[in-house]
């Protein structure tokens, strides 16, 4: 076993789990009505090793909208089917320093990297656009499914209808790249759109989205099923950005500090990726003023205070 002590080590992850428990610090996102009115003390807490060993604790059952927890996700998707040339002539690979909604693009007139709203609006933009929507849509719930080791990811209606409806940022981002000539010819802005507020609504708990980040951390293959759901160069661009990028503008902090690839979401979802090792789930919905899930970084600075899970810890 890749963690050969795991009665310790769930021991270990559940005492840290109880101290940030007490952590009531942030706010929940209310940009929408759906996620102002989600329960803000709920706590879960999933574990996934690249063996298969599984772990949660608290409302692990309850399941949360992915929200931007789906950008490395369509990221993934457009590379594994594209390449990373194709791919990034039409977003960047640079941290933005800012905001994950801010309007602003690069030097080019692109998206900064994939993990930020814009970022995200282009990668979708890119998957399958041959396709009907219907078919898009159904190719990432396929991937979602192979990658929470063939558990089915859900789907909430209520928040897609709503982001749809509280999303002229996200309109004004997609303008803004289509003025700059930054989408694919061709492509339909609408429904690019759509298809981008629909990933946003997939939902799943901290059960499956740990063995996400375990097959991530697995190099693409699911550690639960054993199948191959990602190309090993897919995942190690994904994991690249997630380390530069995948916190909003805390990403720079949380690489220096916690030194694991990570992507949080506004509905207060954290998974975090120990390459060869093992993958974390978080979900608490408190979140702090750049919309990280306030528990989860505690979680995330006590994990690597307690285990050298840090990059470039112990060498
Ligand atoms: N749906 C949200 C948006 O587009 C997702 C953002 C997030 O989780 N940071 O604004």
């Amino acid at each position: 076993f890749i963690i050969p002590n795991f009665v310790s080590f769930r021991q270990r992850l559940s005492r840290i789990f109880r101290e940030v428990e007490h952590n009531r610090e942030g706010k929940v996102a209310d940009y929408i009505p759906q996620l102002a009115r989600v329960e803000p003390d709920l706590w879960g807490m999933g574990v996934c090793t690249v063996d298969g060993q599984q772990f949660s604790m608290g409302d692990n059952d309850e399941t949360f909208c992915a929200q931007s927890c789906c950008k490395p996700i369509s990221y993934a998707v457009a590379l594994d089917r594209l390449g990373r040339d194709k791919v990034h002539k039409h977003v960047g690979r640079e941290p933005s320093g800012r905001g994950f909604n801010e309007l602003t693009l690069d030097e080019n007139g692109l998206p900064h990297n994939p993990m930020i709203n814009a970022g995200a609006i282009m990668t979708s933009s890119l998957i399958r656009p041959e396709l009907p929507l219907a078919d898009r849509f159904d190719h990432v719930m396929q991937t979602w499914r192979k990658l929470c080791g063939g558990k089915r990811a859900g789907f909430d209606n209520s928040v897609f209808l709503s982001e749809r409806d509280n999303a002229d940022r996200n309109f004004a981002l997609a303008y803004m790249m289509r003025e700059q000539g930054a989408f694919p010819k061709d492509t339909d802005l609408l429904q690019t759109l759509d298809f981008y507020f629909q990933q946003c609504s997939i939902t799943v708990d901290v059960r499956q989205m740990a063995v996400l980040a375990a097959t991530l951390a697995n190099g693409g293959v699911c550690p639960v099923t054993n199948q191959r759901v990602l190309t090993s160069e897919t995942v190690k661009d994904c994991l690249s950005l997630m380390y530069s990028c995948g916190m909003y503008d805390f990403s720079g902090e949380y690489a220096f500090t916690v030194g694991i690839p990570a992507k949080s979401g506004v509905s207060g979802a954290l998974f975090m990726v120990v390459p060869g090792i093992c993958g974390f789930a978080l979900y608490s919905p408190r979140l702090d003023a750049l919309g990280n899930s306030v528990r989860g970084v505690d979680f995330s600075k006590r994990l690597v205070d307690t285990f050298a899970f840090h990059t470039y810890a112990g060498m």
